[in-house]
Parts: structure tokens; C-alpha cells; sequence
């Protein structure tokens, strides 16, 4: 059955990358690997330039009808003077509340080829492979009361509100020990626990959701020992869960362990499995429209998508291979350049992950 996959390219780079990205899934489909119906929308600072808004209403639907979405990037100083509730981000949060993706998986591997890309010794992060697991749809990002006021003294009072219930903290537990049971079996929930009752209490349900896990283990630790130790030994770490903000910021810094922030995919997972997939860089404007731009990390977003989305396991390990191909065959663009590589634009690498892409018998 035809699967069906709203792409949306959005702004600066974002339509650079996802054009290779769709190079990807229509050589899949032109082999029979997949069946998809590609459908394109408007996000980000583009749907407010055409419609006024960046999350149409259109959009919304659209990506509710979906199977999957598959997302570039938004934003740029463009769009930056615009009122907060035009700015091309709240496309962003507005498709994760409004598909309810509370599920944030961030990988951090290093590919051996890119070993010297990172700022960290080499022994201290080769064969890193970390899953971060983010929760997306609450925490201080969410929470009410919020805003700025102006007290009677005429002094500015700035609010936000770290705020969780139960239900929220055991479903995201329940993905990260489902994603451990697959991987090393470890899981380390990040919080605050000494400072935040609300963190407190997710220490709590984590606990409780482990127990139902036997085989999982489970270490809590403070964030910010957490933010400490993935810079001092990484590879402790199998899977990482954590609130919102917490992961926001941890998952950042565990891209960059990685070297490039062009070479990392995510997923945002709903209750139903729908997903949406994008890269964790953004629009990088100071390089859209030059073709220099890595489409690596959404090629790799599309792998993540065939896994989670669209049950396809064996194809999705197919895109990876191809990936670590082309890095094998000494293929970079210039965010990844070392000596001795050759040097090569968006299209060109994008090209370069379709002819790796090995060929198949009949339907993966
Ligand atoms: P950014 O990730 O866009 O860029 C940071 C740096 O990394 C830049 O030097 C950029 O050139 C480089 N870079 C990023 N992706 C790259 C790629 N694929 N290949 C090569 N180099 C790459 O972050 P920023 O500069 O802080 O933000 C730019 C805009 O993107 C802002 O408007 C911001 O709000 C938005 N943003 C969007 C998302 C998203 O859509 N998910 C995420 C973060 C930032």
C-alpha cells in the first residue's frame, strides 16, 4: 500500500537538502523498494510569504493526513522583525503540538570516517553512538502562566513555567526503554531533581516505568553532570531521556561530539507512530543558495523515517550504508572537509548517496 509523505522544504537551505533527500526516496521507488505518494506544502517563512502564516491551515491538515512528514528547515533574519506569533518557528512547534509529536529522537554516531571532524580526542568519541530521547510537546517550552509583564513599579517581570504531568513523563520513558530494549539496554534519565520538584516527581515515574522493563537499566543523573559527562566520556551513555529544554540543550552539545551538525537526523514521534523527520541543523542562511550545504543529516532523516514511519527496516539500513559509502569513497562537503577529501556541492553528494545505494531483489 502507497505510503503517503508530505514533504516540506521550508527556508534558507531547506530546499537545497530536501531535494536530495527526494532524489533518495524516488530511486527507492523507481526500484520498487518503496511505494509513496510524494505531496509537497508550505512551511516557515516561505508559507508566510505566500499565505500570510507560517503554519496554514492547509499544512496542518495535510500533515495529519500523512504517514510521515519530511521537513527541511525554517527561519532566517528575513523573518526575524516579524511578531513572535509570525515567525517562522512557530510553524515548527505548531506541527509538533499539532500531530502531538511528543517523542524527540536524536542519534549522535560518529562515522569512523569523520573521527578527526570532532573537538574531542578521537579515543574519547570514536564509535560513539548515542540515542537522545527528547520530550517535545511540554515542559517550560509549553507551560503556562508565560510572558512578560509590567509590575507597578514599572520593573519588567519575565515568567515560564517548567510544568509535567505523570501521563507525559511515563510515555516518554516508555519510547526511550522501548528504543533501549533494541539497542545496549541502558537508560539514563536526565533531571533536576535536586532543585526542580517537577523533575523530581519524573525521576519518580521513570523509576516506576523501568520496573516494568526488567531488563533495561536504569541511572538518573543531574543535568548538569549529564552536560558534563558527554563532553568527558561520552560512550557511557545508550540512551539518554529527558525533559524538553534538558534535551534541547544536551542534544546540541552531543551533535557536536559528532563534528558536524550537517550529518545528524531526527525523528518526532506522535502516540499513532506518525512521525516527522528532519535534520537538527537549521536554515543556515549564510550558505542557502550556494549549493554548498550538506544534505547528509535529511538523507539520513529519510533513513530514520523508512524505520519508524514506514516499516521498512532493511531499506533504511540500505540509505546508512549508502551514507557511509560515499564518506568511504572520500566524498565531503565543506562543513566535513579534511585534507586529502575531495570537496563536492549539495547536488553532488546527493547524487553520490543514490549510485551507492546498492541494488536489491524485488521489495526490501
Ligand atoms: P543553523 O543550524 O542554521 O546554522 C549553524 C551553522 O551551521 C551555520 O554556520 C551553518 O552554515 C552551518 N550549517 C547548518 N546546517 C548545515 C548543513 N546542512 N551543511 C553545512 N553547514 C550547515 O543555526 P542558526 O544559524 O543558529 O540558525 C539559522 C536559522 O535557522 C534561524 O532562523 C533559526 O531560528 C533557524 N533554525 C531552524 C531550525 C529548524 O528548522 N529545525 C533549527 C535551528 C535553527
Amino acid at each position: 500500500m502507497s505510503k503517503e509523505i508530505l514533504v516540506l522544504a521550508g527556508d534558507g537551505i531547506g530546499p537545497e537538502i530536501l531535494a536530495e533527500a527526494v532524489k533518495v526516496l524516488e530511486a527507492l521507488q523507481a526500484e520498487g523498494a518503496v511505494t509513496l505518494t510524494l505531496r509537497e506544502g508550505l512551511v516557515g517563512g516561505a508559507a508566510y510569504d505566500a499565505l500570510g502564516d507560517p503554519l496554514p491551515e492547509e499544512t496542518l491538515t495535510a500533515a495529519k493526513a500523512a504517514d510521515a512528514v519530511l521537513l527541511g528547515a525554517v527561519g532566517g533574519p528575513k523573518w526575524e522583525p516579524l511578531h513572535i506569533s509570525k515567525r517562522p518557528e512557530k510553524g515548527l512547534l505548531g506541527l509538533r503540538a499539532g500531530l502531538g509529536l511528543f517523542a524527540n529522537l536524536r542519534p549522535a554516531i560518529l562515522y569512523p570516517q569523520l573521527a578527526d571532524a570532532s573537538t574531542l580526542k578521537p579515543e574519547v568519541v570514536s564509535g560513539l553512538d548515542i540515542m537522545i530521547v527528547r520530550e517535545l510537546t511540554g515542559g517550560i517550552y509549553f507551560g503556562q502562566p508565560r510572558g512578560v509583564e509590567t509590575l507597578p513599579s514599572g520593573e519588567r517581570r519575565g515568567v515560564n513555567t517548567l510544568v509535567y504531568t505523570e501521563s507525559e513523563v511515563e510515555r516518554i520513558c516508555r519510547v526511550a526503554c522501548d528504543i533501549a530494549m533494541k539497542r545496549g539496554k541502558r537508560v539514563c534519565s536526565v533531571d533536576k531533581a535536586n532543585v526542580l520538584e517537577c523533575t523530581e516527581m519524573w525521576r519518580e515515574v521513570a523509576t516506576r516505568v523501568a520496573t516494568q522493563y526488567p531488563e533495561i537499566t536504569l541511572s538518573h543523573m543531574y543535568v548538569d553532570n549529564a552536560a558534563m559527562q558527554l563532553v568527558r566520556a561520552p560512550k557511557q551513555f545508550d540512551v539518554l531521556v529527558t525533559t524538553n529544554m534538558f534535551g534541547d540543550i544536551l542534544s546540541d552539545c552531543a551533535a557536536m561530539l559528532t563534528g558536524s551538525i550537517g550529518m545528524l537526523p531526527s525523528a518526532s514521534l506522535n502516540a499513532a507512530g506518525q512521525g516527522m523527520y528532519e535534520p537538527i541543523h537549521g536554515s543556515a542562511p549564510d550558505i542557502a543558495g550556494k549549493g554548498a550545504a550538506n544534505p547528509l543529516a535529511t538523507i539520513l532523516s529519510v533513513a530514520m523515517m523508512l524505520r519508524y514511519s514506514l516499516d521498512a527496516p532493511a531499506v533504511a539500513e540500505r540509505v546508512e550504508a549508502a551514507v557511509s559509502r560515499v564518506l568511504e569513497q572520500g566524498l565531503r562537503t565543506a562543513d566535513i572537509m579534511s585534507p586529502g577529501m575531495r570537496q563536492v556541492g549539495t547536488a553532488e553528494m546527493g547524487d553520490a548517496v543514490v549510485a551507492a545505494l546498492a541494488p536489491v531483489q524485488g521489495r526490501a
